[in-house]
């Protein structure tokens, strides 16, 4: 049964809106009727001294099982210069594509857990999720994600003013 997904988009190294416009591009082959939020520009969290994010969340409907769309989300990163091999843990990268949300579903394997665990306390990803769909509820606890807006108020992001990624 195919699943509505959600997944978010991060870059700040390379030419960051062209990474993006080609992620959801790519995106687009496995996920059907992808609708893509705004771009959002964040402060790095986590590792500070490396430049602004340029994020958005992507959505739409996957007929692929969960492991095998992270595979194709991984394939996607290293095709548009992801080299993790190179990089230093949460420091700059091309292209990072996090799964947030598989429908409802709850996923727990060693690689892969969705609902992304950080998302409900990343303004990157409430912004531009509750953007395509304010009344999404997290499949966990019921609660809409609407309810932990005010807990990232204080996170520094804004409007990257750029035309539509996709
Ligand atoms: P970051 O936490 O900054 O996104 P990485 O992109 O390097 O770091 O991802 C680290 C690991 O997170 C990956 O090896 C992947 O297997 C794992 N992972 C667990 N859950 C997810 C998810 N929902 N989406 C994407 N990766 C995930
Ligand atoms: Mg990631």
């Amino acid at each position: 049964m195919p699943a509505l997904v959600y997944v978010g988009l991060g870059s700040n190294s390379g030419d960051s809106e062209g990474i993006l416009r080609a992620a959801c591009a790519g995106l687009a082959e496995f996920l059907r009727g992808l609708r893509v939020s705004s771009a959002w520009r964040s402060a790095p969290r986590y590792v500070l001294d490396q430049p602004d994010f340029l994020n958005a969340v992507a959505s739409g409907e996957c007929a692929l099982e969960p492991p095998e769309l992270l595979r194709r989300c991984n394939a996607l990163e290293a095709a548009l210069g992801r080299d993790r091999a190179r990089e230093r843990v949460k420091g700059p990268r091309t292209l990072d594509l996090d799964i947030l949300l598989y429908g409802s579903e709850l996923v727990d394997l060693p690689d892969l857990k969705v609902p992304h665990p950080g998302m409900t306390e990343r303004a990157f990803v409430l912004r531009p999720l509750l953007e395509l769909d304010p009344d999404l509820a997290d499949p966990r606890s019921g609660r809409p994600f609407a309810v932990f807006l005010p807990s990232v108020e204080t996170q520094g992001i804004y409007p990257a003013g750029l035309a539509a990624l996709y």
